[in-house]
């Protein structure tokens, strides 16, 4: 998720480190800290949570540390909230061992509880200590430290990119990786390992990147890499020209695409953790079953893209609760004297957990007396500070204005937390469950198949972008799908556009469509397939150009009245519309670029609003 950098050579580690750790800035991050290995002073570590300047004077750019060996940190919480203690890099108990982490180790607690039965102590509330303690743990007993790290490779579950330092080891340090961006970069009488070229672009272009179960012993004359049976491998090279600020962007032109490019690797680390065993499991609700069946009524409350998200929730959590799901936007919900007791759920969702308007709202909830949920990217930030429970989407830093990764992780632990409930409601029969289960799994396979179609979409924005006018319309979830597709559109390209449920064009819209007006024709909720081709003829009647989105199975039928069909696969249908955002963010994405926006920055928009 965030940035690991790791240095081995004949200068001073830290300041290469710290300037390393500068250039992933951009990645966003809560926190920061390196370890060194020197002969004089061992193993040193530094740490601290807020701007990399704070670890910067901590250590007086690095010249306090001395060592020509060493890793670093910027971290985006994900267990434990940022503080000083969490930050990485992590120590062993006997301070032998650092590591540094991205990822997720999920199943960090049977590990943990596992290392405290053997009398280990935990400084942190990461899931990342584990590795370091249980690696001093095998070490200790077999004196074998390759063969330990990889007794700790096969044993954690889950993704990663490591850093390892071990004061046994004074000339090299040990990276390995599985589900986590990690590079080696080979430099003259230095190398370095980087989550990304921006790191290390400075001091060489030479890079190979490794692979998922690949381990990486990196030493100042060479790089030795093995895979995950501990043979030796021979890396491919590559050469990069990119300029930096490509480089920042994986060699994108924009963050939005990046992040639209990530979809299916943010869901994965969403979903993956919390199914288990053909179950869906959320280990940090602390609302127990019994709780879970006194809810008389679940409200949603959220603003602009989150409240998109809400309007899918409600259609599909209705359906598998069988109980009344409220939405309101928080703005307005605050002034709304809204009908909440303690009974209520009152679920809460924001990006960045700093929201003002959600912030409000969940006040006002509170003090009605309901109990508040939140969905939030950013751990311990307000929101989820004063919420009941938590639950974080992991999607990593997400920095172009526009979301696109946040907003499908959101819609999936939506869609999870309604199977959850479901499952305890005794509301969805086993069948069923194991359907969407088996989807779900799938999903993030099904969003990379859709990724790879881009070309049509592309086009399609080439031929319209020039419209002043743009109707998204859609019946059921195919409306919540319109409205957030909509207000893609809108915040990137400036092209005014609105979002209708297809049955209420004919009280009042229909009358705006006229010879040339562009309607984008949601028709991926087969079981009312038949409806939206009705109101997809009612407006090709009225001269409207259309583009229309369908699943692969209703392709050919689509094809039979639009000539413009963009499809996405089938899968369940309460998961349709996390492909179907894929193609309209895609669309949103290419129009704006056609019409030479400031796509990652659009004029009058902050990335999280902090003002009423
Ligand atoms: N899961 C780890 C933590 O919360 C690593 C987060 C990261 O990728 O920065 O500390």
């Amino acid at each position: 998720m965030c940035g690991i950098v790791g240095f081995v050579g004949t200068e001073q580690a830290a300041p290469i480190l710290l300037d390393g750790l500068e250039r992933l800035e951009y990645r966003g991050y809560d926190s920061a800290g390196i370890a060194v290995l020197s002969e004089k002073n061992g193993l040193q570590v530094r740490k601290s949570k807020g701007r990399l300047k704070v670890l910067k004077a901590l250590v007086d750019g690095g010249r306090t540390m001395d060592g020509v060996l060493g890793v670093g940190h910027t971290r985006w919480a994900t267990h434990g909230e940022p503080n000083d203690i969490n930050s990485h890099p992590h120590l062993s108990q006997d301070s032998h061992i650092a590591v540094v982490h991205n990822g997720i180790i999920e199943n960090y607690m049977e590990i943990k509880e596992f290392l405290l039965s053997q009398g280990v102590e935990f400084r942190s509330e990461t899931d990342t200590e584990v590795v370091a303690q249980l690696l001093a743990y095998y070490y200790r007993l077999s004196g074998d430290l390759m063969g330990s790290v990889y007794r700790v490779l096969h044993r954690i579950e889950g993704a990663y990119a490591l850093g390892i330092l071990c004061s046994d080891l004074p000339d090299a340090f040990i990276a390995a990786r599985k589900d986590a961006p990690l590079l080696l970069g080979y430099g003259e009488g230095c190398n370095f390992i980087a989550s990304d070229v921006t790191a290390v672009i400075k001091h060489t272009r030479d890079v190979s990147y490794m692979e998922d179960g690949e381990v990486a012993v990196v030493r100042a004359d060479g790089i030795q890499v093995y895979n995950a049976m501990g043979q030796p491998v021979e890396k491919t090279h590559s050469f990069i020209d990119w300029d930096v600020s490509a480089a920042e962007k994986g060699g994108y032109e924009h963050f939005m695409f990046k992040e639209i490019m990530e979809q299916p690797e943010a869901v994965r680390k969403t979903i993956s953790p919390r199914i288990k065993e053909g179950r869906i499991c959320f280990e940090e609700l602390k609302m127990t079953p019994e709780e879970i069946r006194e809810i008389g009524k679940i409200f949603i409350v959220a603003c602009g893209s989150s409240y998109h998200v809400g309007m899918v929730g409600k259609y599909n959590l209705e359906r598998l609760l069988r109980r009344p799901v409220d939405i309101m936007l928080a703005s307005e919900f605050r002034y709304a004297d809204p009908l909440v007791d303690e009974d209520t759920l009152v679920i809460v969702i924001s990006q960045s957990g700093e929201t003002l308007d959600s912030m409000a709202a969940l006040r006002e909830a509170r003090k009605l007396g309901a109990r508040i949920l939140s969905i939030v990217n950013v751990v311990g930030s307000s929101i989820a500070r004063e919420s009941d429970d938590v639950l974080y989407t992991w999607a990593g830093p997400e920095i172009a204005v526009a979301t696109t990764k946040a907003y499908s992780t959101q819609l999936i632990v939506l869609d999870m937390l309604g199977m959850y409930f479901a499952e305890v409601l005794g509301t969805i029969d086993r069948g069923n469950y194991d359907a969407i289960v088996s989807e779900l799994q799938a999903l993030p396979y099904k969003m990379e198949e859709v990724l790879e179609n881009k070309e049509t979409i592309q086009y399609l924005a080439s031929r319209y972008f020039n419209h002043d006018s743009v109707f998204y319309i859609g019946r059921n979830l195919d409306f919540a799908l319109g409205l957030e597709s909509s207000l893609k559109l809108k915040e990137i390209s400036y092209v005014h556009s609105e979002a209708y449920a297809s049955g209420e064009l004919k009280h009042g819209t229909i009358s705006l469509i006229e010879d040339g007006t562009l309607v984008v024709a949601l028709g991926t909720y087969v079981p009312l397939f038949d409806k939206a081709m009705s109101n997809i003829v009612e407006v090709k009647a009225r001269g409207a150009d259309i583009v229309a989105l369908t699943t692969d199975s209703k392709k050919e039928e689509m094809r039979k009245t639009v000539e413009n069909v963009l499809t996405v696969p089938d899968t369940h249908i309460i998961l349709e519309p996390s492909l179907g955002i894929i193609p309209m963010q895609l669309f949103a994405y290419y129009v704006a670029l056609q019409r030479g926006c400031d796509i990652d920055k659009p004029r009058n928009l902050a990335k999280s609003v902090t003002v009423e």
